[in-house]
């Protein structure tokens, strides 16, 4: 027995050979599975646009089949599908904007804990320490060792 081919769209095997690949490829059912396969990732909206834009399939309507299964270019949609189709859409739609707004505190909170931890980090508190230090060291230099007029007019200048 020979290598055997694997269609992931379809999930069956066969014998691997030109001939049973070329026709497994080219098969109807290949091209159905592998158009219902891709329809699965897309989104909800799009179906339902897309489905909007068809015209209802007046086999499928009547039978309640057509050959042409997916590969369609008419609407296989009941009424039922696309009211379900809506919901799905609504729902994602609400889902959506729930998680832009977890999404959005998020951003704030990080942002507030992080500016919290700069302004409680050690050196931006050894700095202004320091720095409320020598200010604290001038007025008391400025008030020990300057006559009453120079520490006015330096007071005036700090003013
Ligand atoms: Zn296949
Ligand atoms: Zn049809």
């Amino acid at each position: 027995m020979g290598k055997r081919y694997y269609c992931d769209y379809c999930d069956r095997s066969f014998q691997d050979n030109m001939h049973n690949r070329k026709k497994h490829l080219n098969g109807v059912q290949h091209h159905r599975a592998k158009k219902a396969w891709f329809d699965n990732f897309k989104d909800p909206k799009a179906i339902l646009i897309d489905e909007q834009a068809k015209k209802m399939c007046r086999k499928f309507l009547q039978k309640g089949i057509c050959d042409f299964g997916p590969n369609c270019r008419f609407s296989h949609m009941s009424e039922e599908d696309f009211l379900s189709l809506k919901r799905q859409v609504e729902v994602e739609n609400s889902q959506r904007h729930f998680e832009d707004k977890i999404l959005s505190d998020r951003r704030i909170d990080d942002w507030l804990s992080k500016r919290e931890r700069r302004l409680n980090a050690p050196v931006v508190k050894e700095t202004l320490r320091l720095r409320w230090k020598n200010t604290l060291k001038k007025v008391t230099y400025l008030l020990s060792s300057s006559p009453f007029l120079t520490f006015r007019r330096h007071s005036c200048l700090l003013l």
